[in-house]
């Protein structure tokens, strides 16, 4: 295990009962509530129904971000986010999410199929869904290696081959209406608003009560470092991922390393914010230098470089 966190650092955190759906649950990201469970589980009466999960995608690709950049891979989207993050680039698994339940034998078995020896569990929030352990404990029965890509808000008792964790930040909320507008007519485009806004960045009506109740949602719930060191001392092998998008994100995320504790540099990738060249370009004109400053990888996002801000990659 790559961590340096002390054992007695664990923290047995809780799970924020109010943001997590329990297992097969769908989020009703619209209305920001949690729908009742809505999945059949296997039984002593119906032993061969296999539990299913909500899927945004599955697709094969080359992993883009972090220590396994490059690394083709399996990916699995769960759908629902018990976040709201302005930047989402993956709205269709947080703000509004969509997908098709599908059964853990059948995930298993594309994984297989797809020949890939990497599995990358991805979101939304993968760990909201209890039978996540279940899908994931499978996977490695088959000696794939797994990756979590996660928040770092949620726990569950699972081993991951490589927890890879990116804590939101402050300012990583939605906007208030007030600010898209003022936004909208002041800034840049790509710079703070939220991916699932169309330009300008004014929401419908019913999206600014929305957001209002998003924003107090998120903030509550977007920093949890005792779930983050469990999360890590159940890991094989870990990092955490933070997206910048402005300088002064950078002097937070230090504070969040700092504040995680015995964290040694090689695990902290810093990723600029944004969805298409020029945008990373600009951050990372400015990023590259801070990350060497501070011994960080400074972590691109090649995804976006290889294939465009598109699904499926
Ligand atoms: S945590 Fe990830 S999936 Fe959820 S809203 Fe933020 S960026 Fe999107």
């Amino acid at each position: 295990m790559r961590t340096m966190l002390e054992q007695g650092s664990r923290a047995t955190a809780a799970v924020d009962r109010q943001a997590m759906p329990e297992a097969g649950s769908a989020t009703d990201a619209t209305a920001g509530q949690v729908s009742l469970p809505q999945i059949m589980r296997p039984d002593a009466e119906s032993p061969k129904v296999s539990p299913t999960l909500r899927i945004a995608e599955t697709f094969v690709s080359r992993q883009g971000e972090g220590r396994l950049t490059g690394t083709n891979s399996f990916f699995i989207r769960t759908s629902g986010c018990n976040l709201r993050c302005w930047f989402c680039d993956t709205p269709y698994a947080s703000w509004n999410p969509e997908g098709h339940k599908r059964t853990i034998d059948q995930l298993i078995r594309d994984a297989i199929d797809s020949g890939c020896r990497h599995v990358v569990l991805t979101g939304g929030e993968p760990l909201l869904p209890a039978l996540v352990v279940e899908l994931v404990n499978r996977l490695r029965q088959q000696t794939l290696h797994v990756t979590i890509e996660t928040a770092g808000t949620v726990t569950r008792e699972l081993t991951a081959d490589l927890m890879s964790i990116s804590p939101k930040l402050a300012g990583s909320g939605p906007l208030s209406a007030t600010d898209a507008v003022q936004q909208s007519e002041t800034s840049e485009a790509t710079s703070r608003v939220p991916a699932n806004r169309p330009s300008p960045a004014v929401p419908p009506t019913p999206g600014r009560s929305q957001s209002s109740a998003w924003q107090r949602r998120h903030e509550a719930a977007r920093w949890r470092p005792d779930v983050i060191h469990q999360l890590i001392a159940q890991a094989v092998d870990y990092q955490l991922k933070f997206v910048v998008d402005q300088p002064d994100d950078f002097d937070s995320a230090v504070e969040a390393v700092r504040e995680i504790g015995n964290v040694v540099e090689d695990s902290v990738w810093i990723m600029p914010q944004g969805t298409d060249e020029t945008t990373l370009d600009e951050r990372a004109s400015w990023l590259r230098p801070l990350c060497d400053r501070h011994g960080f990888h400074f972590c691109d996002r090649l995804q976006i470089r290889w294939y465009g801000n598109r699904r499926g990659t």
